[in-house]
């Protein structure tokens, strides 16, 4: 269903914007999940039940034009670090917050992947022993406080909308009128700030860039309390050389940062052959 979708999306992109597809250089592909780049580009998703899919062969079925496949972090982290809050910057992380949570470490300009792409899964570690079930089946990982999905089923009554983003936004707007909204946004900034305080320990970056559509409306509202949060959690040293600040590339970043891969590919020097005949 997935591929499905991503091949008639490509369909329709390629008509819309009236190219041919002779003239595209790649297509960029930003997923949650490790994307494993061996032999074959694998994809271990395992909060949402992928198991090693093999995503590039599936997509193959569907358009001969050249894949690029990464984490949507990482995709992100990258579209930030070349357009946005992270231009100029040497060591940055990059946090992504949606229904999930995960991140792009940035050190020394690069994207720091670990020996099977999987560094960064961010959303996983520990911030509560013991803690609250996580969609990895884990307990007490970050995201199983901080994702929207989280954050929602947290607050666990009724909201208006019929999706998380509606949901969470009128949960955000009820903080000064429902106690019970405060102390779940409450919360929220707390683990969010002490997960950021893990990152500046870990990586000290000079900057932090919080994004993904969750991330930018939490962020919009809650900032102050995340940076503060950060503050108590980290050493005084790295904190103050650490800039937290808000993406500036919108919810879109990640798509933005999946099309920067076949240029950076092509910048590289390393482009893929040219599609064959027959697809589209
Ligand atoms: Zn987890």
């Amino acid at each position: 269903m997935i591929v499905g979708a991503v091949v008639t999306g490509l369909a329709t992109v390629l008509a819309n914007g009236g190219v041919d597809a002779s003239r595209v250089l790649g297509i960029g592909v930003g997923v949650p999940g490790i994307v494993e780049h061996g032999p074959e580009v694998l994809v271990h998703g395992q909060t949402f039940g992928w198991e090693s899919i093999p995503l590039e062969r599936l997509l193959r079925s569907g358009t001969g034009l050249p894949l690029d496949i990464d984490n949507g972090a990482k995709t992100m982290s990258q579209a930030e670090l070349w357009f946005g809050a992270g231009r100029g910057a040497q060591h940055a992380v990059v946090c992504l917050i949606g229904s999930g949570a995960g991140a792009g470490i940035i050190t020394n300009g690069r994207a720091h992947r670990g020996s099977t792409s999987s560094a960064a899964e961010w959303g996983h570690t520990t911030v509560t022993a013991g803690g609250r079930a996580c969609r990895c089946g884990s307990r007490g990982c970050l995201e199983a406080y901080v994702g929207a999905e989280a954050i929602l089923d947290r607050y666990g009554l009724p909201l208006p909308g019929d999706d998380q983003e509606s949901a969470l936004a009128a949960l955000i707007n009820s903080y000064a009128t429902s106690a019970r909204a405060a102390e779940v946004l409450d919360d929220t900034a707390r683990y969010l700030g002490v997960g950021i305080a893990n990152l500046i320990n870990l990586f000290n970056p000079e900057r932090i860039i919080l994004g993904g559509w969750a991330g930018l409306l939490l962020g919009d509202q809650m900032l102050p309390a995340i940076r503060a949060a950060a503050r108590q959690h980290s050493l005084r040293h790295p904190f103050a050389g650490t800039l937290i600040e808000l993406g500036h590339l919108g919810p879109d970043a990640v798509a933005l940062g999946a099309a920067t891969l076949p240029i950076e590919r092509f910048l590289n020097g390393r482009p893929h052959q040219r599609p064959r005949r027959g697809f589209a």
